[in-house]
């Protein structure tokens, strides 16, 4: 059985978690590649001291090239007029150059990953147009670290995907004897074995302990995720019934009810749809209170069960599968999926990492 180097990807701040703990954590763990979206996500991480090689998964634009080369990135190609910018701003580079293809560790200086669209219908060269791209690099001295494709539908629809592999060994079998890489595998695929014996594996929300798909499978193997969110109440007021609260006034007290307003919202990633609907645990107890009245930009009130002590903790999201609270539960809420809810958290709250 051949393994597979992981390329951590840590895009969207790590998956909310915080990009560079993440890329400490994961390098610390001996992953010695990362990708990201963006050039800015990429000259992020540099600017804090992450080396070594960085991915750049989003399509590469003409005015992003030079910052690739001066940070030392591994940009995305899928044309041969992206190549032909690369090798123009090479030659302006006194950098020593090494046109052989790429190596498992590390890329040459300038080398490219080349995209093919499988049939996920977004970012990606067509299949055939991948000897011309690798024909413009060779003619243009510009190295191919590795060859990649995305899946679409991994976690649930494994058919699909093995014809979305077939496509992509298919297009690069002509080329497997010029030393370049190739990597397919996201979380989905890497859970099913599909695409797990390439050269790479490119995992994302599995880092962070939560599910590409099906939770109950994911649960069983062991999973745990790797965030939640702790919060104490800003202010704890006994209101006497008949009290319209939040904004809309869509809940009005039916007694006496303890009330605590959090000082995070909407505008946390917190999702407004949680209004009226969404619980969080007060931590001493274990008990789920209700979010009562709208979610708003930057507070979110709470019936608690009675009077709580001074500085009580609670938890806005849990680090488990818990239906009502965890990232997990609160998507299927809301009627989204947890790298949704935890890529939307904001950064104005500070991460604890323990
Ligand atoms: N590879 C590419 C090209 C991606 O765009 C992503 C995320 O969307 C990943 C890998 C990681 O995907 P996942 O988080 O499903 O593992």
């Amino acid at each position: 059985m051949t393994s597979s180097y992981v390329i951590g990807v840590v895009k969207a701040g790590a998956y909310g978690h915080g990009s560079v703990h993440v890329s400490r954590q994961l390098k610390a763990t001996g992953v010695e590649r990362l990708a990201v979206a963006t050039i800015d996500e990429a000259i992020h991480l540099r600017s804090h001291g992450i080396t070594g090689p960085i991915h750049v998964l989003g399509n590469t634009e003409a005015h992003v090239i030079d910052s690739c080369l001066q940070y030392n990135l591994l940009p995305t190609v899928c044309s041969r007029d992206v190549v032909r910018e690369i090798a123009s701003s090479l030659e302006g580079t006194d950098e020593k150059r090494n046109v052989t293809h790429g190596t498992q560790k590390t890329p040459p200086f300038g080398a490219v990953n080349i995209k093919i669209d499988t049939g996920m219908s977004r970012n990606g060269c067509q299949p055939n147009e991948l000897r011309q791209i690798i024909q413009s690099c060779e003619d243009s001295n510009v190295p191919i670290d590795a060859i990649f494709t995305h899946f679409a539908d991994s976690a649930d629809d494994a058919e699909f995907t093995r014809q979305q592999l077939d496509v992509f060994l298919e297009t690069v079998e002509p080329f497997r004897n010029k030393n370049i890489s190739l990597h397919v595998a996201n979380s989905g695929a890497i859970l099913n074995g599909i695409g797990t014996d390439l050269d790479f594996v490119r995992p994302g929300i599995v880092i962070y302990g939560l599910p590409p798909g099906d939770v109950a499978d994911f649960k069983d193997r062991g999973f745990q995720p790797a965030a939640s969110i702790k919060a104490v109440p800003s202010l704890v007021k006994r209101l006497p019934e008949g009290r319209k609260v939040g904004y809309g006034c869509t809940h009005t007290t039916r007694d006496e009810e303890w009330m605590a307003t959090f000082p995070l919202g909407y505008a946390d990633g917190y999702s407004r749809l949680l209004s009226n609907k969404g619980f969080i645990v007060r931590e001493k107890t274990g008990e789920k209170c209700p979010i009562v009245g709208r979610v708003s930009m930057d507070a979110v009130t709470v019936r608690l069960p009675c009077c709580p002590e001074d500085a009580e903790t609670y938890t806005m999201m849990t680090a488990d599968f818990d239906p009502d609270t965890s990232a997990t539960g609160i998507a299927s809420k809301v009627g989204t999926i947890s790298y949704e809810v935890v890529t939307r958290l904001s950064t104005r709250y500070p991460r604890v990492y323990i």
